[in-house]
């Protein structure tokens, strides 16, 4: 059986703890591997060799740190289908979906902060008629820490390691239990790209064992988590007081908002993708959809007959649009809010049940499924699902709109749909969301920041801003 192992100090090797945890393929729900459940002695073996690769590193020109971070994203390149192949086993996404999206992005966020560390530089402040010249380092912090999620594994993994690592960390990083198989293959190619040993050290394991433990540990400075807010809190709790640096990307609630004025038919598409792409497990999909009354009806008619025709398999079955949700327990977490939305009176356009794929019958398969609303205070309006679940209501007013999408607890993106210029800008300035986008989704430059705000998280992350995140600035003023 296939095991899944830590990468330390530049080789794989078993967890101390010795303790195994099973890895199961949710598109046939069964195991098919043991992942090691690392412990606090993974985590100190593992921040004993980042420790002793940091002085070496953190001195390693910035040349050859970009020169080594691209030729690791040419690699992932190289090997787009095997790791687009495991991603798919070990998530249930569709493979179409892991070759175009997930795989791709990985290597562009090496390229990407490969390219952006030539650029990111210090600044000076000369304090005229003081005679003062100020400057300010940008210094890596040490040794880092970096947990990710399970729904973009290998996507949000280099997310945050790839600046990490070129602003000169040395990392101790975790990739989700549920979904760790792409992140130990890259120890392979981390190896051929010849990252020196210990720089990036990845270790696997529960939230619990080997998460907390970096959390904990007194000398890991910073934390650079994605997942869940309960987890975010509970993170911030153990990290707070020993006042570690703290980057937290959270849940979302996002609000789709489509006025009459909208381009209809782009509109209709993009809503499709932007409510039910791998499964609607993207913390960026629009799972609210509010859509003014003149085109209320029309839009309900459009959408439930385009979702409909949205292919629920295998993930390897090319013709797959929604593949299998990532695990048994959160399958049964999105069938408990559809329970809820009837409970609380809403009403199921399509879908709700589960879908018994042939071939594949013990995968954990649901329908796409549309649910009208008439509270925007209804559980399943508040909380997050993350799953191929949204909601639809209609709004009369800009001000009702706004309202609604505003009043959930968390703020992560929202999606506008409009024509007109100043309700753009209007509604735009008012969206409590730390992305919006306009008449598109999941439009991404890696140069523009990226985070939520109030329960979906604190700080940014992409192009400067996380390489600030992962330096300590420090201003050296000098009188002449
Ligand atoms: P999760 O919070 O359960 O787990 C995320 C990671 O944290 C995993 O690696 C897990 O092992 C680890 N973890 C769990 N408990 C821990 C602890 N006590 N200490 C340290 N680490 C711990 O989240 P998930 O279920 O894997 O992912 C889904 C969530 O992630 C959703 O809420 C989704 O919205 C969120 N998400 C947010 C973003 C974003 O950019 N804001 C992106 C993707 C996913």
């Amino acid at each position: 059986m296939e095991k899944i192992t830590n990468y330390i100090n530049g080789e794989y090797c078993e967890p101390l703890s010795g303790m195994w945890i099973d890895n199961y393929n949710p598109s046939v729900g069964e195991v098919y591997g043991k992942i090691a459940n690392s412990n606090e002695a993974d985590v100190k073996k593992a921040y004993k060799a980042a420790k002793a690769a940091f002085p070496q590193w953190s001195n390693t020109t910035i040349e050859e740190r970009s020169r080594i971070l691209l030729r690791i994203a040419s690699l992932i390149e190289e090997n787009l289908d095997k790791l687009a192949h495991a991603e798919a086993e070990d998530n249930g996404k569709p493979l179409s979906l892991a070759k175009a999206v997930d795989i791709p992005r990985a290597s562009s966020n090496f390229r990407f902060f490969g390219n952006a560390i030539t650029q990111f530089s210090s600044e000076a402040h000369e304090s005229v008629g003081l005679n003062t010249m100020n400057f300010t380092l940008r210094q890596p912090i040490g040794v880092v820490g970096c947990i990710s999620p399970w729904n973009l594994p290998l996507y949000l993994f280099t997310w945050k390691v790839a600046p990490a690592i070129a602003a000169g960390n040395t990392v101790v990083a975790k990739p989700s239990e549920v979904t760790p198989k792409t992140a130990f293959l890259l120890g392979e190619i981390l190896t051929e790209a010849g990252l020196p040993k210990g720089v990036l050290n990845i270790v696997h394991g529960t939230g619990p064992s080997a998460g907390q433990a970096i959390v904990a540990h007194p000398n890991i400075k910073a934390i650079s988590f994605t997942g869940g807010t309960k987890t975010g809190e509970h993170i911030a709790r153990t990290a707070a007081p020993m006042f570690k640096k703290l980057s937290l990307e959270l849940g979302g609630k996002n609000p789709n908002l489509i006025f009459a004025d909208c381009d209809y038919e782009t509109m209709l598409e993009v809503t499709v993708r932007s409510s039910f792409a791998n499964q609607g497990q993207i913390c960026l999909c629009g799972s609210r959809i509010f859509v003014e009354r003149p085109i209320y009806e029309k839009f309900k008619t459009h959408f439930v007959a385009r979702v409909k025709d949205l292919k629920v398999g295998n993930p390897f079955d090319a013709e797959t649009r929604i593949g299998a949700l990532v695990s048994k327990p959160h399958m049964e977490k999105v069938q408990s809010y559809i329970k809820i939305a009837t409970e609380e009176g809403g009403k199921i356009l399509y879908g709700g049940n589960e879908v018994t794929v042939e071939g594949s019958e013990k995968g954990y398969y649901l329908q796409p499924t549309v649910i009208e609303v008439y509270d925007d205070q209804c559980r399943v309006n508040q909380e997050e699902i993350f799953g191929p679940v949204v909601t639809l209501m209609p709004f009369d007013t800009e001000e009702e709109a706004l309202s609604m999408a505003n009043s959930v607890p968390y703020g992560l993106s929202s999606t506008l749909w409009t024509s007109n210029i100043d309700r753009t800008m209007r509604v735009s300035r008012k969206l409590e969301a730390g992305i919006v986008w306009v008449n598109t989704w999941l439009n991404r430059d890696l140069r523009t920041p990226f985070g939520g705000v109030k329960a979906s998280g604190v700080g940014r992350e992409g192009g400067f801003e996380a390489l600030r995140f992962f330096t300590e600035p420090k201003n050296v003023c000098i009188k002449y």
